[in-house]
């Protein structure tokens, strides 16, 4: 394998390529490393295990005068590399000043605000050159404090001197501050009464939260919503007051060892939990757990993190137990970051505010990743990665602005080989979610001060997204499938070469297509130049269309009736009345207000609800979660019989087969595990038969579909052994986040299939 790595940070002229040559040939990899425009540039290759422990010991053991602010990396096939070399510096390109993303507080900055004869004791905003916030304070290039929220704040004579002391830590550290000159925390009641300020603030809101208090604060990029995650009554409030059924809370911990005590933890997922971005991980639980069930219900995992500010370190310290610090909204709107927001659309949710007087230039959500097939796989790429670019493998000869899909969305910009992707936006569903989205276009085009010559937006219709591109970009707007786009992004970020064929499996919930139906089962044989849609799910209806997604019941009836007709069992049928059963029949017969769909996240939902599982859905995807958890109790390799047909892959026989098995008693975890295993045995059939056609071996994974474990991780094994070269996400995620990076390369490419 291949681990490619980019650094940035102080990484250049401190020792930092001789150490990573040191580090690859102990542990005998071949490879390279050299600086480049955006830090520095590592590519090794060995035995996965190898460049695991490389890749931990790059960011545990680098020399302490070299810094990272970031570690992007991704295992990638290998180019056969040999011997290790430090290369000449890449000079093709300028070097650009990157904007960094907000970086988790250092070692130094933490050493400091505990120990009482420093002056920045216990001081919340204690940060240096090495770390504290960045995007998130930004109003302007350059960045110089004039041109951040930190202008409010006129450094006193002390932290002035360490400004302008270039052997100093805070060395033109713009948002230096201290006790003294900076900003500072104040507790508030819901009503806005002032409570307490500085330290007593923090103290009284330890002392809250100790007490089953629900308080909101003030982060880096927005607020959160903490309270007790051990305790069930206070969950349960906050799931009540936040309307939030059962979708899972993330789950702050003190340090690593307390982590450990409570999920299941791989290495990887270890070193994702402490990396330099510190992103919510989403791990298994333990049995035994302390934490609330309330904080993840009829789930079998959590999303767990680290602190990255002072002020969320000296919180959770004192607490010393977990904290649920879930985003602070209402479900759907955006991320509350302003105080009178906050005492406005908290109220009611918040019993106490914990906030700053800096003010949050933009928001910025917590990222997510998962580990899957060992590899760091992002759910959500925000905090701590943004505004970072993907670096792509070849030049954008205009800036092509891509303003992505409707759910998780994301815009980004490509500039040369540079792909800016935004922060996470959410689903353009609400009023604040659709100003949010148009903010952050108009801030991306003005701080990269760039006019696009090229716009793209998916294909659908009805997307906010495209209606705003018709909007504001009538000229040079193009309209991208959706499923493209996603195998484009998976392309794009595994490097595949200009010129070169994949097949492509986009499993997803929706996306608009060529013939438009809605898709979400395709085989395509996908370039940069199009592509050809070779095969997808056998179509059925969606009786109430976008209903559906909340009533998986819906898609299970739909399954049934297609499989059985009029004949259709009694026994699997959803817990609705006969009444509403015959009315949503006639609707599916008729094609009443019911859609096409070659849906393969739809499919795992219908499964799910056939087999009792989940029959309404309060957050998105919870079925098909739900039966992939089931799944892994059972143990079974045996699939289902399914047929495909000409290019059409008939599930009728799996539905069948379910629902024989479901009234002869099998366990539904053994039909959960049988189902996984047949949409894996589909794969695999069809990329055989391809790559018998075509030749081509490289099998590209992407849509929402990809984020289940199960799927990806098997999936990929099973490539492999049969000779394939599968390519998963790293970089982006596979879910509709990452759509905006496949539209970017559309764009680049559009003139050669605008006629497709
Ligand atoms: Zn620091
Ligand atoms: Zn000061
Ligand atoms: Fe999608």
């Amino acid at each position: 394998m291949r681990l490619r790595v980019r650094v940035t940070g102080l990484v250049q002229g401190v020792g930092f390529r001789p150490f990573v040559y040191r580090l690859a040939v102990g542990l005998g990899l071949s490879g390279y490393v050299r600086n480049d425009t955006v830090g520095v540039l590592i590519e090794v290759e060995g035995h996965k295990e190898r460049l695991d422990e490389f890749l931990i010991r790059l960011e545990s053991d680098h020399p302490p005068v070299s810094r990272i602010y970031s570690l992007q990396h991704s295992f990638l096939e290998d180019k056969g590399l040999s011997g290790f070399e430090i290369r000449d510096s890449d000079e093709s390109g300028e070097i650009h000043a990157n904007i960094l993303p907000d970086i988790s507080t250092c070692d130094d900055c933490l050493r400091e605000m505990y120990d009482p004869s420093d002056r920045r004791h216990r001081y919340p905003f204690i940060n240096c050159t090495n770390c504290g916030p960045r995007f998130t304070i930004i109003e302007r290039l350059p960045y110089d404090r004039k041109n951040t929220s930190m202008r409010l704040f006129r450094m006193c004579p002390e932290c002035e001197k360490e400004y302008h002391r270039p052997d100093d830590r805070r060395f033109h550290a713009q948002p230096n501050a201290c006790h003294m000159c900076g900003p500072h925390v104040a507790l508030y009641d819901i009503k806005g009464l002032l409570m307490a300020e500085g330290d007593t603030a923090i103290e009284r809101a330890v002392d809250k939260l100790r007490n089953g208090a629900i308080v909101a604060l003030k982060g880096i990029g927005g607020f959160h919503l903490m309270c007790d995650a051990t305790d069930d009554d206070v969950v349960n409030r906050l799931r009540q007051r936040k309307c939030r059924e059962e979708k899972p809370m993330a789950v702050m911990f003190p340090g690593i060892e307390m982590i450990r005590a409570e999920t299941h933890l791989n290495r990887l997922e270890e070193r994702a939990i402490c990396s330099i971005e510190r992103p919510i991980v989403i791990v298994r639980k333990r049995e035994d757990t302390t934490l609330s069930a309330l904080v993840s219900p009829n789930n079998s995992t959590v999303g767990v993190f680290m602190p990255y500010t002072p002020l969320h370190h000296m919180i959770i310290h004192e607490m010393g137990r977990p904290l649920v610090a879930t985003s602070a909204n209402r479900t759907d709107d955006p991320i509350v970051k302003d105080d009178e927001d906050a005492f406005r659309r908290l109220n009611g949710i918040a019993d106490f505010i914990l906030t700053h007087n800096r003010p949050i230039v933009r928001r910025c959500d917590d990222s997510v990743v998962k580990v899957m097939a060992e590899r760091q796989v992002p759910v959500r790429r925000s905090r701590g990665f943004v505004p970072l670019p993907v670096i792509i493998p070849f030049r954008l000869k205009e800036p092509v602005l891509a303003l992505g899909a409707y759910m998780n969305t994301t815009i980004a910009l490509g500039i040369e080989d540079r792909v800016y992707l935004s922060q996470h936006i959410g689903d353009l569903d609400t009023p604040l979610a659709m100003e949010f989205y148009g903010e952050t276009i108009k801030e991306m085009l003005e701080i990269f001060d760039v006019r696009p010559a090229i716009v793209v937006c998916d294909l659908h219709p009805n997307y906010y997204s495209t209606r705003y591109g018709e909007r504001h970009f009538s000229k040079g707007l193009i309209k991208v499938q959706h499923h493209f786009s996603h195998i484009l992004s998976c392309m794009i970020e595994n490097e595949i070469p200009e010129g070169e064929e994949v097949i492509g499996f986009a499993f997803d919930g929706t996306g608009y297509g060529t013939d438009r139906s809605i898709w979400g089962g395709e085989v395509m044989i996908v370039s940069y130049r199009g592509f050809k849609r070779l095969y997808h799910l056998r179509p059925y209806r969606l009786p109430g269309g976008e209903k559906a997604i909340r009533e998986p019941f819906r898609t299970a009836l739909s399954l049934l009736y297609e499989t059985f007709g009029d004949k259709a069992p009694e026994d699997p049928l959803p817990p609705i009345g006969k009444e509403e059963t015959s009315f949503l029949i006639h609707m599916i017969k008729k094609g009443i207000n019911s859609p096409v769909t070659t849906s393969m996240g739809r499919l795992f939902d219908g499964v799910s609800s056939i087999i009792g599982l989940r029959h309404r859905a309060s957050y998105h995807a919870q079925a098909a979660i739900e039966l992939e958890q089931l799944s892994t109790k059972a143990e079974t390799e045996d699939v289902y019989p399914f047929v495909i047909n000409h290019n059409s892959i008939d599930w009728r026989p799996i539905i069948q087969a379910i629902v024989m098995e479901r009234r002869s008693g099998i366990e539904a975890e053994v039909i959960a595990k049988k189902f996984h295993n047949t949409i894996m045995e589909i794969v695999l059939n069809i990329a055989e038969t391809l790559k018998d056609g075509t030749g081509i071996r490289v099998v590209a994974l992407s849509g929402g579909v990809f984020q289940n474990t199960i799927l990806t991780e098997g999936l990929y094994h099973r490539l492999k052994e049969r000779g394939f070269i599968p390519l998963i996400h790293q970089l982006v995620p596979p879910n509709d986040g990452g759509i905006s990076l496949g539209q970017i390369v559309a764009g680049h490419f559009h003139n050669i299939y605008n006629n497709l």
